[in-house]
C-alpha cells in the first residue's frame, strides 16, 4: 500500500464496495474484474478530489460512496450486447441486429448446439464428412441454383469469389455500380484487396451491352454487378438486363451478381432477384443471410457447380467458414422455407404484409390511456425496410408521437430502461413506431410510456 491509501483519504476498500451487496447483481452483467476496475476508478477520483479541495466539502459516507459507485456500474451497464426494441421505423436495422432469428428455428439448433453434433462427420459413411453438405443442398434446391456455399457475411462472399478468379485479372463492373454498402464495404477496395483490377465500364447512368463487349479482353476474368443497396438513381437511367448481358457474352467469362438483400422473387419486387438472375444463367449469386432472407449473418453464394467448388477449394475458405450455430439456423430456415405451402414470409416480409390500419389499432391500443395527455398521439409516417434492401422504398404505416421538454433527455430515459428503447427523433418530436413492436411487448410499452409521464420529461 502506498502513502496515499494509507492517509485520511483512505475512503473504503475496493472489496468492501465488490462484496456489496447491492453490486453483487452486476456481476453477472459487467463481470467481476470490469466492476473492480469502476470501483477503483471511482475511489482514485474521489481522493484526487478530497486532496485538491481542501475539505471545503465535506467527505462521502460510506453509504454515498457505494452508491456512486454503483452508478458508475449503472451506467456501463448497457455496453454488453443485450435485447432492445426496435422502434425506428426501419424494419431491419444493421445497426440493431438486422433481422431478428426465428424463435421456434432457435429453439429447435439449441440441442446440437449444445452437445456434440455431427457437423463434419457423416454418419451414413462413419467417417470424416464436409462441412454444411447438405445445408448446401437444400438452399441450392431453395434458389433453383446447382450449388451453393456459406460463408461469415456477404462481404466476404464477394471477396472470396474475386480471390478465386480474379486475383492478377479483370473485373468489368459499371460505373453506377461502385458503390458503398455500410461502413466501409466499398466496391473498389474489395476488387483491389483482391488483387484484381477494375475495369470500369458505362457512366454512373448509364451502361450498354457494347460498354461490356468492348471492355472485355484475354484478360477478363469475370463481370460483376452489384445491386446499389442502399441509394437508387432515378430518372435518366439504362442497365441492360442479367439477360442481355448474359446472352451477348462469351460463356466462358462468369458474371457473377451481388445481390445483397436475398429476394426470392417478385413478390417483393420487380427488380432482379436471386430466382430471375440465375435463370438469366448469371453463373454466381451472393447475398446476405440476416437482410430479406431473415435468418442469421451469413453470406450465401448460389449458382454453377463448377464455379462453387473452385471457391470451395480456395484456401481463405477455412478462413471464412461458418461454425455450427450459424450453419444449423441456415439449415433449419432453409427447410422451414422449402416446407411452407403457402408462401413463407421472412421477419421483413411478414411485416410489411400487415396491414397499415391494423398497425394503427396496435399505436392506438399502446397509447390508450394517455392520448390527448400530455400531447401523445398516433400519427402517419412511413417506414422502411433497411438492411441494404429496397432503398428509398416507402411504405405506410404509424408511429406513437409526443413532445418531450428535452429530446435528448427523453431518449436517454427510453435508452436506459430494463429493455431499452429505441425511438427515431425527428424535429422536436419522438417517434416510436409500431410496425417492429411485438403484440407480447405492447404492456412492457405501455408501462415505459406510463413511467416517461411520470419522470417529468413532458
Ligand atoms: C449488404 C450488402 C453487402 C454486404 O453484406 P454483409 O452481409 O453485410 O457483409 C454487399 N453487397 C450488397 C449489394 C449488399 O446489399
Amino acid at each position: 500500500m502506498n502513502n496515499k491509501t494509507n492517509s485520511k483519504f483512505n475512503l473504503i476498500q475496493v472489496n468492501t464496495v465488490l462484496e456489496h451487496e447491492s453490486i453483487k447483481p452486476y456481476y453477472k452483467i459487467l463481470s467481476r474484474p470490469i466492476i473492480a476496475d469502476i470501483i477503483r476508478d471511482t475511489l482514485e477520483k474521489l481522493r484526487h478530489d478530497l486532496n485538491n479541495k481542501d475539505n471545503s466539502k465535506s467527505p462521502l459516507s460510506k453509504e454515498e460512496i457505494i452508491k456512486l459507485c454503483e452508478k458508475n456500474i449503472k451506467s456501463k451497464s448497457n455496453s454488453p450486447i443485450k435485447r432492445v426494441i426496435n422502434a425506428t421505423g426501419t424494419i431491419m436495422h444493421t445497426n440493431l441486429g438486422r433481422s431478428p432469428i426465428d424463435s421456434e428455428i432457435w429453439d429447435e439448433v439449441k440441442d446440437l448446439n449444445i452437445h456434440s453434433n455431427n457437423l463434419e462427420y457423416n454418419l451414413n459413411k462413419e467417417g470424416r464428412g464436409l462441412r454444411g453438405e447438405f445445408l448446401y443442398s437444400l438452399l441450392a434446391k431453395l434458389t433453383g441454383a446447382e450449388d451453393s456455399l456459406v460463408v461469415n457475411n456477404n462481404a466476404a462472399a464477394v471477396f472470396l469469389i474475386l480471390k478465386t478468379f480474379a486475383a492478377g485479372k479483370e473485373v468489368i463492373v459499371s460505373r453506377g455500380e461502385q458503390v458503398q454498402i455500410g461502413g466501409g464495404f466499398r466496391i473498389p477496395d474489395i476488387l483491389r484487396e483482391a488483387g484484381a483490377n477494375l475495369v470500369e465500364i458505362g457512366t454512373t447512368n448509364i451502361a450498354t451491352i457494347k460498354d461490356y463487349e468492348e471492355a472485355i479482353t484475354e484478360n477478363t476474368a469475370m463481370i460483376l454487378k452489384v445491386h446499389s443497396s442502399n441509394f437508387r438513381i432515378r430518372g435518366f437511367v439504362k442497365y441492360p438486363s442479367l439477360k442481355n448481358i448474359r446472352d451477348a457474352i462469351p460463356k466462358n467469362i462468369p458474371i457473377v451478381y451481388d445481390e445483397g438483400a436475398g429476394i426470392f422473387d417478385e413478390s417483393l419486387s420487380e427488380e432482379e432477384h436471386i430466382k430471375s438472375a440465375l435463370k438469366s444463367g448469371v453463373d454466381l449469386v451472393c447475398f446476405s443471410g440476416d437482410k430479406m432472407f431473415s435468418s442469421v449473418q451469413a453470406g450465401v453464394i448460389v449458382g454453377k457447380k463448377e464455379y462453387i467448388s473452385k471457391i470451395y477449394k480456395h484456401p481463405l475458405m477455412r478462413a471464412f467458414r461458418c461454425g455450427k450455430t450459424v450453419l444449423s439456423i441456415l439449415e433449419k430456415y432453409a427447410i422451414k422455407r422449402l416446407n411452407s405451402t403457402e408462401q413463407f414470409k421472412g421477419y421483413c416480409e411478414r411485416l410489411l404484409s400487415i396491414k397499415p390500419e391494423i398497425v394503427k389499432e396496435k399505436a392506438l391500443k399502446i397509447i390508450e390511456n394517455l392520448e390527448n395527455i400530455k400531447g401523445f398521439k398516433v400519427i402517419e409516417e412511413t417506414i422502411e425496410t433497411g438492411g441494404g434492401a429496397m432503398a428509398d422504398i416507402f411504405f405506410p404505416s404509424y408511429a406513437i408521437s409526443f413532445k418531450p421538454k428535452d429530446i435528448k433527455q427523453a431518449v436517454k430515459f427510453l435508452h436506459n430502461l430494463e429493455i431499452p428503447i429505441i425511438p427515431k427523433v425527428k424535429k422536436d418530436s419522438i417517434l416510436l413506431y409500431v410496425i417492429t413492436i411485438d403484440d407480447n411487448d405492447i404492456d412492457y410499452i405501455k408501462e415505459s410510456l406510463n413511467k416517461v409521464v411520470q419522470s417529468n420529461l413532458l
